[in-house]
């Protein structure tokens, strides 16, 4: 159930209206963004009401909402169902009378959302209740605040009749929290002379607000690459009552303390040495001081140590993880069985190679009743987006007009996001949530009582406006 604020026009390829028309009407208004935030909380909201728990995810009805607002718009777009009952919206406005896949900026967000223990939340996680100034729901933060605020620019842009340098490119994608079949890499693989570009901008990186005021403006550029391994333990099944040395039971446990107490050397990349060299500037005296130390070849060893007792994220961004995450073994209780297994997920510094880590697991167990084998469900090892690119300069010049006094730094995601399957295809994609929020916000990200602060959504969406406007005006 969702407020119908605009007519439904449900065209799966819907009228592609003459390209180029930016160009010709000049010169652009500013749009007023005051009233643009407005409509798009009104169509956060409506949203946050399309349920698009994935599984099973059900984004087509979202993917249509979408579709009709750019419609009205204007905007020239299609649905792609991509499996039945999911889909992913394109639009586009170009600069030209033909698309230019080689300077175009794609606007990517997912459409659909986690799922939610309901009985743990204190209002409907999709009714969209606004409360103290917050909109609480599913989705209001990851990753339909972001959708919303991409679907607010190309309209401003639309409505501003903006002439145009570059294409400007509208994406809501499915299937994003399972990586599943559904996924932006199924639409690349189809689809990729649909949403070809140069740039992007998504989900991953966030504008942070600390004491009260935005410390820094953090631009995903990398991120670290997932993989499953399963270790298993085998050995002799019998009786519990006469116990016996090679208990797989026992070699798992054993094979577990090892591996998930090993910490992995700290490796800083180009990313995290400038991430660090940044925020040094705002950290304090102390912490700041660690933080440089990572440059000097001496002191740098130390600097990780210091670093990654001070926070798990440094930690995971210096270096390749392990965590154990799941444990599966025996049958009854008075039964020794005779395997034992093991879940390790694990998190690569982009670049790493996951078959020479497992090479050194098994120097680090070094028990024969143990084996490795890794899950095919791995992540991609694609390459950093440039943090001297075209986009990253201007998103770092508009940062500093947007919150001055906050320090602007590129992250290496430790999670995933659909940036990697871009930068595998050559695009500079870059992660920021434009949102100014602080770590108490951001901990409900996929967590009980997911809100977004209304004065924070406004702003995003004007800052989101500006980067795009700043980056994809004809200059
Ligand atoms: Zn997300």
């Amino acid at each position: 159930m969702f407020r119908r604020s605009f007519p439904m026009i449900l065209a799966f390829v819907c009228a592609i209206l003459p390209a180029g028309n930016a160009r010709a009407q000049a010169p652009a208004a500013q749009p007023d963004l005051t009233m643009l935030a407005g409509e798009a909380q009104g169509w956060l909201a409506d949203l946050i009401r399309i349920n698009t728990t994935n599984p099973p995810g059900n984004e087509l009805a979202a993917a249509k909402y979408v579709a009709g607002i750019l419609q009205k718009e204007g905007i020239p777009n299609e649905v792609l169902e991509v499996a039945p009952g999911r889909g992913v919206v394109v639009g586009r406005l170009q600069a030209g009378p033909l698309p230019d896949a080689a300077n175009a900026l794609l606007l990517d967000a997912h459409l659909d959302v986690v799922g939610v223990d309901a009985s743990k939340w204190t209002v409907d996680p999709f009714a969209a209740v606004v409360r103290d100034g917050f909109l609480y729901g599913r989705g209001s933060i990851d990753d339909k605040g972001m959708l919303a605020a991409n679907l607010a620019t190309i309209v401003a842009l639309k409505r501003s009749a903006a002439r145009l340098g570059r294409d400007v490119i509208f994406l809501a994608t499915a299937d994003e929290e399972q990586i599943g079949a559904a996924s932006i890499k199924f639409v690349i693989e189809k689809y990729w002379d649909k949403i070809a570009c140069a740039y992007a901008i998504n989900e991953g990186g966030r504008v942070l607000v600390k004491d009260g005021k935005v410390q820094y403006i953090g631009i995903q550029a990398s991120e670290k690459v997932p993989y499953n391994i399963t270790v298993t333990a085998t050995g002799a099944s019998g009786h519990a009552s006469v116990p016996r040395p090679d208990n797989p039971v026992v070699h798992l446990a054993a094979a577990i303390a090892k591996l998930g107490t090993y910490q992995a050397p700290a490796q800083p990349n180009t990313v995290t040495r400038r991430f660090f060299e940044q925020l040094a500037k705002v950290e304090d005296d102390e912490i700041g001081k660690w933080m440089r130390a990572l440059e000097q070849p001496e002191r740098s060893d130390l600097a990780a140590k210091h670093l990654s007792e001070q926070s798990p994220v440094w930690n995971s961004m210096l270096r390749d993880t392990i965590a154990p995450t799941m444990l599966l073994a025996g049958v009854r209780q008075n039964v020794v069985p005779s395997e034992a297994t093991a879940n390790l997920n694990i998190r690569l510094l982009p670049g790493h190679s996951i078959d020479e880590l497992i090479l050194q697991f098994g120097k680090i167990v070094n028990d024969p009743q143990i084996r490795f084998q890794l899950a095919p469900d791995s992540g991609e090892n694609a390459p950093p987006s440039n943090l001297d690119s075209a986009f990253y300069k201007s998103i770092e010049r508009v940062s500093a007009q947007e919150f001055p006094g906050a320090i602007t730094l590129p992250l290496l995601g430790t999670g995933a996001t659909d940036s990697a399957q871009l930068r595998l295809h050559k695009v500079q994609a870059y992660g920021l949530v434009p949102f100014p929020l602080t770590e108490a916000d951001d901990l409900r990200w996929h967590g009980d009582d997911e809100r977004i602060p209304l004065d924070s959504f406004r702003k995003g969406v004007a800052f989101l406006y500006h980067i795009v406007s700043d980056f994809a005006s004809a200059k």
